[in-house]
């Protein structure tokens, strides 16, 4: 079968790189190329943003009526295509296609909600202080042009809390997604396309990250930059952007904390679910397991009986729990951090290995590791894979420090049936987001969504969406005297 060429998306137009360069797109489940791309330079890169600042005025320039009608046709453009584009994502990615399916679909209430955000979004008028004839009248302005850069975890669920939703708040957009998922990225684009977004506006580069995506972060015409990816890349990013306004999305090594009065049932269970969806590459997956002295040994024999019900294989089979992981470098990262862990005298109890024949050698299990301390990578860094390392505690204080230690702080989960003890591990654990009896990873459209320390800088999902893609401006009016003098 002919391999589809697909293209990038600048001033309205699909097209080609100026180069002609192309790459391809690997799937890690079945191995087979699914798909080329034009491979953009920095000169493509600069015509999209080219493009983007000449037609961002217009577009702020809609009503805000007319803006939230371009976000539901987009979700109407979407909707009968769920099945095909969550086939094409569990191609592209590896993940079974009953998250996929998931993952395409909830891009639609997500959106919705963003879209009521900005309908109801309401800024204060203030008396002066000092001045009392004059009044401050807020206003919430686009950034103007956004560069919107995101990772292979998620490709339909991360740009799908970002690109619309910069560019309903008025901004134009460059979206430029991970070169190994870029076809959920057409996909989305075609979406908006049918929608009728206005020329200019939103414009769709791929490309390396290094070279497309730093062009971006360095363009003097970009005024915001929107990364989603990780904390090493986010580090770069923020010392080469200068001053513009960047949000930064960034990882995680998030710890679930079992303490000795917890239900372990339900924590083996939201252990599992945080460790394994998605093959554990989840920015707020269940990083690490801290478990009390008292209930580790009920609890790791409950873990390993619940990983043994997560099925690997054919992520396009509805039964399939597992799929394949999405590419080398990060199955590669998850064996050394194993090989360090057991090479430190930590002990595998489930998986570990690869599973041979299969169609690509990305298949890899549920596994769960025991003994694990906090000199392993295991338990000082983010792993990214199908994996439960086990670290045990003594004392409330010490789980707080084992937990601080890796300074990550995007998610972090507590089980316990005692409320108290929940509230003062939620005051001392340094996150963006603690969950109390359920799994790292969590997360709705509507509670803030974003990283302490490490794992990044600002706030997204619902309203605080809206805010990052604005600024404020004051406007400043004097209401005691005219000009002229006439009352
Ligand atoms: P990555 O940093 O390697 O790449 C992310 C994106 O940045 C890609 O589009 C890539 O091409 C681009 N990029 C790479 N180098 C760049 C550079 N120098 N300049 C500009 N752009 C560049 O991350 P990844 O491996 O794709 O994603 C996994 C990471 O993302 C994990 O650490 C995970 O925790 C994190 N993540 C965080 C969140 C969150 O909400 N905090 C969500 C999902 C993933």
């Amino acid at each position: 079968m002919d391999v589809p060429h697909l293209r990038m998306f600048i001033d309205g137009e699909w097209c080609d790189s100026a180069t002609g360069e192309t790459f391809e797109v690997h799937s890690p489940a079945t191995g087979e190329v699914l798909a080329t791309l034009p491979k953009a330079n920095r000169e493509d890169v600069r015509r999209a943003v080219d493009a983007a600042e000449e037609a961002q005025p217009r577009l702020a320039r809609l009503s805000i009526k007319e803006r939230a009608e371009m976000a539901v046709r987009i979700t109407e453009a979407i909707r009968p295509n769920i099945d095909a584009w969550a086939l094409d994502l569990t191609l592209e990615q590896g993940k079974p296609i009953k998250e996929a399916r998931l993952e395409v679909s909830e891009v639609i209430p997500n959106l919705l909600w963003n879209t009521e955000d900005l309908k109801r979004l309401e800024t204060p008028v203030l008396e002066g202080y000092s001045k009392p004839e004059m009044m401050y009248l807020l206003r919430r302005e686009p950034l103007g042009t956004v560069g919107v850069i995101t990772p292979w975890n998620y490709p339909w669920l991360l740009p799908g809390e970002f690109v619309v939703q910069a560019l309903i708040c008025g901004n134009a957009v460059v979206f430029k997604p991970a070169s190994a998922t870029p076809i959920s990225a057409v996909h989305f684009l075609e979406a908006m396309q049918h929608a009728g977004i206005p020329r200019g506006a939103m414009n769709l580069i791929a490309g390396p990250g290094p070279t497309a995506g730093m062009e971006l972060v360095e363009n003097p015409k970009v005024d915001g930059i929107c990364f989603t990816g990780e904390t090493a890349t986010g580090e770069e990013i923020s010392h080469r952007a200068g001053l513009k306004k960047v949000g930064l999305e960034l990882g995680g090594s998030g710890p679930l904390i079992v303490l000795d009065d917890a239900d372990l049932s339900k924590a083996a269970r939201d252990i599992a679910f945080g460790c394994y969806n998605n093959a554990g590459q989840v920015c707020c997956a269940n990083g690490r397991i801290l478990v009390h002295e008292k209930v580790h040994d009920a609890l790791v024999r409950k873990v390993v009986e619940e990983s043994r019900r997560w099925r690997l294989g054919d992520p396009r089979r509805e039964e399939t729990d597992i799929g394949s992981m999405n590419n080398e470098p990060t199955l590669a990262k998850v064996e050394r951090h194993l090989a360090d862990g057991v090479g430190r005298g930590a002990q595998v109890l489930a998986g570990g290995r690869r599973v041979p024949a299969m169609p690509t050698p990305l298949y890899f299990p549920a596994t769960v590791v025991d003994g694990v301390t906090t000199d392993m990578l295991l338990g000082n860094s983010e792993t990214f894979g199908p994996v439960a390392p086990i670290l045990e505690f003594r004392s409330l204080e010490q789980a707080v420090e084992i937990a601080n230690l890796p300074r990550y702080g995007l998610s972090m989960a507590i089980h316990t049936a005692n409320i108290k003890r929940a509230f003062t591990l939620a005051r001392d654990l340094k996150a963006g987001q603690i969950v109390i009896n359920d799994p790292v990873l969590y997360w709705d459209y509507n509670h803030p969504w974003g990283g302490f320390r490490r794992s990044g800088i600002g706030r997204v999902a619902g309203r605080w969406t809206i805010e990052a893609f604005t600024e404020i401006k004051t406007v400043i009016l004097n209401v005691g005297e005219s000009p002229d003098g006439a009352s």
